[in-house]
């Protein structure tokens, strides 16, 4: 089956195309068919670079994914089961850790987790790995002990209908992703709640939530007052709780279309959706530089 580069619009998208369009580039059109076995060098260097994460990236996912694995068999055992779940993590967090220290993720890169510090060399000390792990027991025992009994496990689970899934819906005839952490429906409404492990930049988060309320008026076909959102931080414990009104649903429709016509702007082909390269400018920020994936391959550094 061929696969084809579909243009699609995420809050990710438009962040990375709003740091540098170059980088953009690479992770949405020069990477693409990098995971083929005969794909060009370039494209396949890529590929292995758009793949990489960052520790703190890394310990946010690792946390999503055990919470989404705790709540999903809680039904069934009707127990969080903290400590399984943390010896689990740990296992998986020192497993994938080795496995990028080796650099395994060159060949096997949409199987194996490659860090990005380890393919750029950056020399962090062993206590600095602990931290992250740290982190990550700690936002396990605070979302198990904290967040879960306050939040979650009074609401009856024939009411849950999304537990991390990556989502789409329309804008401008465009799919637009969304990935909602927990999401449940009763007589008041729909409520989202999206688990956060690090501090939320303000202007970004409500971006992220207003396309979450989007998605849900949509979905739902529900009245915009009846969509109740919420921040969770599982670090802090700390609940952020907002509600949606008209004006946020038009200042979210209108951000995305802009944002697309941005985008499709740099196409050379919008009906096939192909780039060239050179049209993406490089950024001046040198701090996104120094944290991009893929300053092996940008021509910025060679
Ligand atoms: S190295 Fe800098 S200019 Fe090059 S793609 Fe990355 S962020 Fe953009």
């Amino acid at each position: 089956m061929t696969l084809h580069n579909i243009f699609s619009w995420s809050k990710s998208r438009d962040e990375t195309f709003r740091e540098c369009p170059r980088q953009y580039f690479f992770h949405y059109y020069g990477s693409w068919g990098g995971w083929e076995n005969n794909a060009p060098d370039r494209v396949r260097e890529a590929y292995i670079l758009k793949k990489l994460k960052s520790r703190h990236i890394w310990v946010g996912e690792t946390v999503h994914h055990f919470i989404e694995k705790m709540i999903k068999q809680y039904p069934a055992s009707q127990d969080i089961k903290l400590e399984e779940f943390s010896h689990k993590m740990t296992e998986q967090m020192r497993n994938e850790f080795k496995a990028s220290r080796n650099g395994d993720y060159r060949k096997f890169p949409s199987k194996v987790l490659g860090l990005y510090e380890h393919e750029y060399g950056q020399n962090i000390s062993d206590e600095k790995w602990k931290e992250m792990h740290a982190l990550a027991l700690r936002c396990l025992t605070q979302f198990a002990n904290v967040l879960f009994p306050e939040l979650v496990q009074p609401v009856d689970p024939e009411y849950w209908q999304i537990i991390e899934h990556l989502l789409t819906f329309e804008v401008d005839q465009t799919p637009v992703y969304v990935k909602i952490d927990f999401c449940y429906k009763n007589s008041d409404g729909v409520s989202i709640l999206d688990w956060k492990t690090g501090k939320s930049e303000d202007v970004d988060s409500d971006i992220q939530l207003s396309c979450y309320g989007l998605f849900a008026h949509q979905h739902f076909n529900i009245p915009i007052d009846k969509i109740r959102m919420m921040e969770c931080n599982v670090n802090t414990g700390k609940n952020k709780e907002s509600s949606l009104i008209p004006a946020k649903i038009d200042f979210i429709k209108h951000y995305i279309k802009n944002s697309i016509g941005r985008m499709r702007q740099m196409l050379v082909d919008v009906s096939r959706n192909t780039t060239t390269e050179e049209d993406f400018p490089f950024t001046d920020n040198e701090r996104t530089c120094r944290f991009c994936n893929f300053q092996k391959i940008c021509p910025k550094f060679s």
